[in-house]
């Protein structure tokens, strides 16, 4: 008795490592993707659900993690599990591995959690020996294939499991073509092909120094451990990389019975989308080949038949194959990306996975599932990504185009992705001939290694803006997020020299006026043209074209903002420095705007010369002098942005950058300025180098401007409270929200905020009105959000500045990541860039402490986000349950919040 529980416990303890499928049956499904890999946890909900697959067993990705764990050793009971499982494979398919009567191969595959293309090894036609291939010849009676399966065995076996340099076999099979005057593969006979056999075993046994072995159980072996071994390669190590593909424990082993395709025909293989991938329409979507293995459809070597015509040719398989489609696709309630093989008139699914698919397509088949009532709005709604939304703001590079250009080997440079969208255009290298080719009528592409605010008409005029330098949150990416423009940054690789006017790349030299195309979604950067597609949502949404309204495009959007918008529980807002730019974002869904960055207005037209002016002014009556002819065309920004969001609460931030951005840097600028003023450039010279700063971004910039220049502060609140009440006198409804930035004490907060106070108040006794208005501060320093609840006693709202928070909590320059992002992001010291998405940890501490402590004090505390993390899906989910109002973007960005703001109130 005593005996028999150890023994029940001792097999109970025992992990099972190998999960069988076949017959109708499965141990493992579809949610076991993390043990069984995503191909072997389908391969058994396929099976289990009574769609034809070919048996097999998956071996866990636990073995992986034990073989690196153990000194690339497996699991001891494994042999013994496997044993068990080819057994039962044996059973259910009828035929023996190693029996050259009644031959079974089997194939070889990798399959993670996730899924890596092409990246891992396989293994395929394992099994074949010298006897093997006789009885496959006879079983088959196809001793041709039987004899080609047998060299590219060999071949994949020499190449994959012992390393043998492939173009060994290659140039055996090459000498053996020629000597029979073959010029395909195909064209060799069976003697022919005998004799590459022969002349791959050399090969073999030269390379290894044993010969090819013949058991079929240690070719398994070694097929497994290379499989297993491929987890750690370079490539599929850099694709993890890449891809943000973190903490998988490892590769499953999909062990699977073979079938063939290449048997005559009445065989085949292919590859099927449920729906198109590209666009979403619900059509059968893929390709096949008659008489072919897997690897030749997506070789290249023969061009694979549409799918529709499998209807005609083969068309009772072409209906089974449309039933296991609709079955799939019911099953899984997702497009399906299909592997089939037709043996001798037998259909077999050799894989299904959710299809990957473009923007367009995600946003497409999630409605289009909605309506078929697949699936709920609240499911398609969570499966659309950001970028997916954004692709279809955008016009983008044609797909077919591109791929051109990128077999030519066009794409020369990849940096960071900035902006959306693609362009095409002349390069140019200064902002001045951004304006003046755009004059001639010409599209043109502005390169800057980095660009500052004097370059802001060129950036305006250009098709797209392109950086050697900077990050995500550089002056370049900030702006042209904000316009919705094309923008390409950090592309290190690109060596600019704009005195010669040229760059240096890749050993290519581009001058100016040559043709460049950029994609913003990718980073890509091509020589030459390459054509763009537009979006109907914007020509709708945001240019107001009726018919653009009516296009499906626009309507499904329409459809996804509507779920968005219904779980939604925060507010949406919008970054925007102009009456355009408030428009186009209200088109867009922003309900209010979180940020005007005054100073960007001080770059239009005229007003510069007057920003200049006060800058140079030596004393205060000079300051106030300059400052007066500021105030009206300040007043008339506000006016029109309050026109444009009437009823929409408007944040306007005072003055933030250092003066010095306002003054030119080259000689010709401040000759040009001293031209102007009435004064020589050496005392024009001589006041940037006063302004000079080692350290601007923590110099005399934000709210320090008005402590030390009060009269600044005093002209922009007159402007904004004249403006609201103007606007209010024509019956618009106005919310003006002065904001005070980058405050790091109470003190510095509440100086400015009485003089705002004092002004408007001022203001309103002249006008004999009065109107409503706040007065809060943004959270961009550290302390603020440490003495929040001691701010808060006076401020009426936080807005979290958090790029420049991510700057000062981490100390890393927003301008200057790039130097060391790439590397830091390698080293997985940040799995993101922190300046685009939130370090949640840090930097979110932060803005969860500061909301805590304001609410401390003043519970309704209104808090919101307006750093570029207001626009990023991720970021955007974090701050919601951070408990913030509202986030601020770009106004392009908008939908995308809107859509995280949604998904995120249903993860809640
Ligand atoms: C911020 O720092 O997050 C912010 C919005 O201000 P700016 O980007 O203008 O410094
Ligand atoms: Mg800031």
């Amino acid at each position: 008795m005593a005996k028999k529980t150890v023994k029940k416990q001792s097999a109970k303890k025992e992990t099972k490592y190998v999960y069988f499928f076949g017959g109708g049956k499965a141990e493992g499904k579809a949610s076991m993707k993390e043990l069984l890999g995503g191909k072997g946890a389908n391969l058994a909900e396929m099976s289990s659900i009574g769609v034809p697959v070919p048996a097999g067993f998956t071996i866990t990705t636990e073995v992986c993690a034990y073989y690196y764990k153990h000194g690339k050793k497996k699991p001891a009971v494994l042999s013994k599990q496997i044993e068990l499982n080819i057994a039962k494979i044996e059973k259910a398919m009828g035929a023996k591995l190693g029996d050259p009567k009644n031959p079974l191969l089997v194939s070889v595959r990798s399959g993670a959690a996730v899924s890596m293309p092409g990246m891992m090894d396989t293994v395929l036609n394992l099994g074949i020996n010298d006897e093997v291939v006789e009885g496959l010849a006879k079983k088959t009676g196809n001793e041709r294939m039987a004899w080609d399966s047998y060299r590219r065995f060999i071949n994949m076996f020499g190449d994959v499991c012992m390393g043998v340099d492939h173009h060994a076999f290659e140039s055996e099979l090459t000498r053996i073509k020629k000597k029979h005057k073959r010029a395909l593969d195909t064209d060799l006979t069976i003697d022919e092909l005998k004799e590459v056999v022969a002349a791959y075993k050399i090969v073999y046994k030269k390379s290894v120094g044993k010969n090819f072995p013949t058991d079929a159980r240690e070719q398994l072996g070694y097929a497994v451990n290379a499989v297993i071994g491929s987890w750690m390669i370079e490539r599929a190590i850099a694709y993890r990389n890449i891809n943000k593909m973190h903490g998988l424990q490892g590769t499953a082993v999909n062990v699977q019975a073979m079938v063939f395709g290449n048997m005559g025909a009445k065989s085949g293989t292919g590859v099927a989308f449920t729906r198109n991938p590209a666009n979403g329409d619900n059509k059968f979507y893929g390709e096949y080949l008659i008489n072919a293995q897997g690897e030749d459809v997506v070789a290249g070597i023969r061009t694979p038949d549409p799918i529709s015509t499998l209807k005609k040719k083969m068309p009772k398989i072409y209906k089974e194959l449309d039933a296991i489609r609709t079955k799939l696709e019911r099953h899984y309630k997702d497009m399906q990306d299909v592997e089939f093989t037709i043996q001798e008139g037998k259909l077999y699914m050799l894989q299904t996975r959710g299809g990957k698919r473009t923007g367009l397509a995600a946003v497409k088949i999630a409605v289009d599932m909605v309506k078929e009532k697949m699936i709920t709005d609240k499911v398609a709604l969570q499966r659309i990504e950001g970028e997916h939304l954004n692709q279809l703001l955008f016009p983008i590079l044609d797909p077919a185009a591109r791929l051109k250009a990128v077999a030519a080997k066009r794409v020369v440079a990849k940096g960071m992705p900035a902006g959306p969208g693609a362009a095409c255009g002349k390069i140019v290298f200064t902002a001045e001939d951004a304006v003046k080719w755009v004059a001639k009528g010409m599209k043109v592409i502005l390169v800057r290694k980095e660009t500052s605010p004097e370059d802001v008409s060129g950036m305006w005029a250009a098709e797209a803006i392109l950086t050697s330098t900077g990050g995500a949150t550089s002056h370049a990416a900030v702006v042209a997020r904000g316009w919705g423009k094309c923008c390409v940054v950090g592309c290190g690789a690109l060596d600019i020299d704009d005195k010669k006017k040229v760059i240096r790349v890749d050993g290519r030299v581009i001058k100016e006026g040559d043709e460049v195309s950029m994609d913003g979604t990718t980073g890509e950067v091509i020589l030459g043209h390459v054509d763009t597609s537009s979006s109907p949502v914007v020509a709708g949404i945001v240019e107001g074209q009726k018919a653009a309204l009516k296009h499906p495009i626009c309507k499904i959007f329409t459809e996804v903002m509507k779920w968005a918008d219904k779980y939604r529980q925060i507010n949406v807002r919008t970054n925007a420095d102009s009456p355009k730019d408030a428009k186009n974002a209200r088109a867009l869904g922003a309900e209010g705007i979180g940020l005007t960055r005054t100073e960007h207005m001080f770059f239009e037209g005229e007003r510069i010369w007057a920003v200049r002016e006060m800058i140079l002014a030596d004393d205060l009556v000079g300051r106030k002098k300059a400052l007066k002819k500021l105030l009206p065309l300040q007043r008339k920004d506000f006016e029109g942005i309050f026109k444009e969001m009437n009823g929409l609460p408007v944040t306007v931030r005072l003055l933030d950058p250092p003066l010095h951005e306002f003054l030119p840097h080259d000689a010709a600028g401040q000759k040009e300025m001293a031209k102007r003023m009435k004064i020589t450039p050496a005392q024009v010279k001589s006041k940037v180098d006063a302004l000079h700063e080692f350290n601007p971004m923590l110099g005399h910039r934000g709210c320090r401007l008005s402590i030390t220049y009060p009269e600044i502060c005093e002209m922009q609140a007159r402007a904004i409270v004249e403006a609201a009440c103007n606007m209010s006198k024509k019956k618009i409804k106005v919310l003006p929200e002065l904001m005070i930035p980058l405050i790091g004490t109470k003190a510095e907060y509440d100086i400015l905020a009485d003089l705002i106070h004092e002004t408007a108040k001022k203001v309103m006794a002249e006008k004999k009105m009065k109107i409503n208005y706040m007065v809060g501060t943004m959270m961009e320093i550290p302390r603020a959000t440490l003495v929040a609840d001691k701010v808060a006693e006076n401020a009426e709202f936080f807005s979290f500045g958090t790029n420049d928070l991510t700057q000062m909590t981490l100390g890393y320059s927003r301008d200057d990541i790039g130097s060391f992002l790439p590397e830091y992001l390698d080293k997985k010291i940040f799995l993101e860039d922190p300046f685009a998405t939130i370090d949640q940890v840090g930097v979110g501490e932060l803005v969860k402490v500061g909301v805590k402590r304001g609410r401390q004090t003043r519970k309704k505390l209104k808090c919101g986000v307006c750093g570029e993390h207001g626009g990023d899906p991720e970021s955007v989910k974090f701050f919601v349950r951070a408990g913030l109002d509202y986030v601020s973007c770009s106004p392009y960005r908008v939908p995308i919040a809107r859509l995280a703001a949604g998904q995120a109130a249903l993860e809640k």
